[in-house]
């Protein structure tokens, strides 16, 4: 990570106009977590746990579980981490998982999908998680739901995880927050009933644009139509932005779009308020949005979602550009 970014990781993460943007950083192993301290991130936003899940040739015991979440908690020195619970099918894809025989895996059986359908699997992974967050907070964030429904499936089976701990007198998390990632336009278009059922919401804007341009995120062919400062999807993330604040819900964004700090300072111009990056990426982002106008960011973007261009990235850049 850059010197000079580093110097600046106490400055507060706020627009020149006094908008704040909380910076979270994403993770998945417990080598990332010194990043925490060295970037001055606010937390982990998005702790991918299926990269244990990948790595190995069975699936991680409940134990093996356990002691990475407790390291990355205790390296964490209580700052907040959010545990997605393992996203596995689609693109990620474990070697001792039956996927069957799918045509469209990205679209399959994965993510919440996976858990709700095969308990056995999400049960170990939540008795790990309450167990290593005993006495603290445990943030547990599910991947890739559609439907508002299968929060309520996932809190039956975490409820049942609780009972059991409690039945066998383990000590539980002191307080336990629930979020849901909004990574299909389905659950986008209902991210309010969503965002009732649940203590925070997180955009994963990798696969929300995958979906929404019908364009695979990792095929070169398509890459062009897969653009998030396409103004569609712009004004498809400010209404779906919008819909959440009504409801008081927290939303962030851990897409890795905002890799590019043009894409970032359009995201800020939609209303998103809290962020989660990969690490290297957090500095630079804070010292972007210390430049920014977010109120002229946001009445640009305003006055072009409707353009007919593909893509705003250029007349964007240029407005960014001349705006200092
Ligand atoms: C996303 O889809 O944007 C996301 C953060 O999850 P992943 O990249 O792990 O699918
Ligand atoms: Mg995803």
């Amino acid at each position: 990570l850059e010197a000079s970014y580093e110097s600046e990781k106490s400055l507060a993460s706020v627009s020149k106009d006094g908008v704040a943007v909380e910076i979270l950083m994403n993770a998945g192993l417990a080598l990332d977590m010194p990043f925490l301290e060295q970037t001055g991130a606010a937390g982990v936003g998005l702790f991918r746990t299926e990269l244990q899940f990948l790595i190995g040739s069975q699936l991680p015991s409940v134990a093996t579980q356990e002691t990475l979440y407790r390291e990355a908690l205790d390296l964490a020195d209580g700052k907040p981490v959010v545990f997605r619970t393992a996203d596995i099918g689609g693109d990620k894809t474990a070697p001792y998982m039956d996927h069957g025989n799918e045509i469209n895996p990205a679209m399959g059986w994965r993510g919440v999908r996976m858990a709700v359908d095969r308990p056995g699997m999400i049960r170990p992974q939540m008795r790990a998680l309450l167990s290593a967050a005993a006495e603290r907070t445990l943030w547990v964030m599910f991947p890739f739901v559609t439907l508002p429904g299968e929060i309520d499936d996932i809190r039956d089976l975490l409820d049942r995880e609780i009972d059991r701990a409690r039945r066998r007198d383990k000590a539980l998390p002191a307080d336990i927050k629930i979020g849901a990632m909004i990574e299909t336009p389905a659950s986008a278009w209902r991210a309010d009933l969503i965002a009732q059922k649940v203590d925070f919401l997180s955009v994963g804007g990798n696969d929300l644009a995958q979906f929404y341009f019908a364009a695979d995120r990792d095929s070169e062919r398509v890459q062009r139509r897969y653009d998030p400062m396409n103004p569609g999807f712009l004004s498809f993330l400010k209404n779906t932005v919008e819909k959440v604040s009504r409801t008081g819900t927290p939303l962030s964004y851990c897409g890795e779009q905002t890799a590019d700090p043009i894409t970032a300072a359009a995201l800020v111009g939609v209303g998103v308020r809290q962020f989660s990056l990969p690490a290297a990426f957090v500095g630079p982002f804070r010292r972007l949005v210390r430049s920014l106008e977010a109120k002229a960011v946001s009445d640009w973007l305003e006055a072009h979602l409707h353009a007919p261009e593909v893509t705003l990235r250029p007349a964007f850049a240029q407005f960014l550009k001349d705006s200092g």
